[in-house]
């Protein structure tokens, strides 16, 4: 096994998760690796105003297309998807030729962040690198709509889970008593048939939240048979869907365990302000 560096150690690379919304929920020590950079290779989700941080390093974008919301300058070059390899091959030339390089992803690096290819290729070229975590948007989603993800007594499990297979098609299942599903906001009616497939009862709480952590993220609330109805509101913005036990609101259900796993006894109670969740620094909605 190769040997992990610690904090403290003067590693080239530093791979960091630039949180999963507005550049204050970066860590502090993300911040720290952004002040020393040379060179920022940052993904398209990661907040434009992380640059403040480091303003002469040379920043690339190397970011995958496909949301709106977030622009990071330049724009509109009609530029494309920056392949896998491209970006390994970047990391590795630019730590190879002595600067400091950070690997800025939003959330954090090591949830549905490719971090692994991009570890393999630094292994591969015997380069020592650092990972400084961030907050995914799972937990951001949960902040946003004070839904705590674990429930005492009755939601002792969390998955995260992309429904998104390689190949593009949809999967889902049931494999905790709060599931977390990345990636499947362009495909919210189909997602909610593969639950129901899965085994998940119609009238399971489910929660969507689109750019959470922003401030103009979206929440609104559903059972797993209506989350279709979620598409238009959150279309084409990074969607987080939790389901589940911690999805539902507090206080508003009485919680029965089914089997090993929990559900509510009767569907949540609509939101009052069902579409819109406030700012993430101002109030989010009432239970
Ligand atoms: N590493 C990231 C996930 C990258 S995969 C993390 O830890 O959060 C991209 C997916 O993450 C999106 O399709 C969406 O499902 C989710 N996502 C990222 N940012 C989000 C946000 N601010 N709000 C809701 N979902 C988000």
């Amino acid at each position: 096994m190769t040997r992990v560096a610690t904090p403290g150690d003067d590693v080239r690379v530093a791979f960091v998760g630039a949180g999963p919304g507005e550049a204050d929920l970066i860590t502090l020590r993300g911040a720290a690796r952004l002040q020393v950079a040379d060179v920022v290779l940052f993904d398209s989700l990661a907040d434009p105003a992380l640059r403040q941080l480091a303003p002469n390093a040379r920043w690339i974008d190397v970011g995958k297309r496909g949301f709106t919301g977030v622009a990071h300058a330049p724009r509109g070059g009609g530029r494309e998807n920056t392949g896998q390899d491209t970006i390994n091959a970047l990391l590795v030339k630019h730590a190879q030729s002595g600067v400091r390089v950070v690997r800025l992803k939003g959330g954090d690096p090591s949830v549905f962040g490719r971090l692994e290819e991009e570890l393999e290729a630094l292994a591969a070229a015997g380069i020592e690198c650092e990972v400084v975590p961030g907050v995914t948007a799972a937990l951001a989603a949960a902040a946003a709509t004070q839904r705590p993800l674990t429930r005492r007594g009755a939601g002792r499990s969390v998955a995260l889970t992309t429904a998104m297979t390689k190949s593009g098609d949809l999967t889902a299942g049931r494999h905790a008593d709060t599931e977390s599903f990345y990636m499947a906001g362009k495909q919210l009616a189909a997602l909610s048939r593969r639950l129901v497939a899965a085994g998940w009862p119609a009238q399971t709480p489910a929660l969507v939240v689109s750019r959470a952590g922003w401030p103009d993220q979206i929440a609104s609330e559903h059972v797993v048979a209506t989350l279709g109805d979620a598409t238009v509101l959150h279309s084409g913005r990074p969607t987080v869907v939790t389901v589940g036990v911690g999805a539902a609101a507090i206080g508003a259900t009485p919680v029965v365990v089914t089997d090993d796993h929990a559900l509510p006894a009767t569907p949540a109670a609509a939101m009052p302000e069902p579409a819109t969740a406030a700012p993430a620094r101002a109030t989010t909605p009432t239970p």
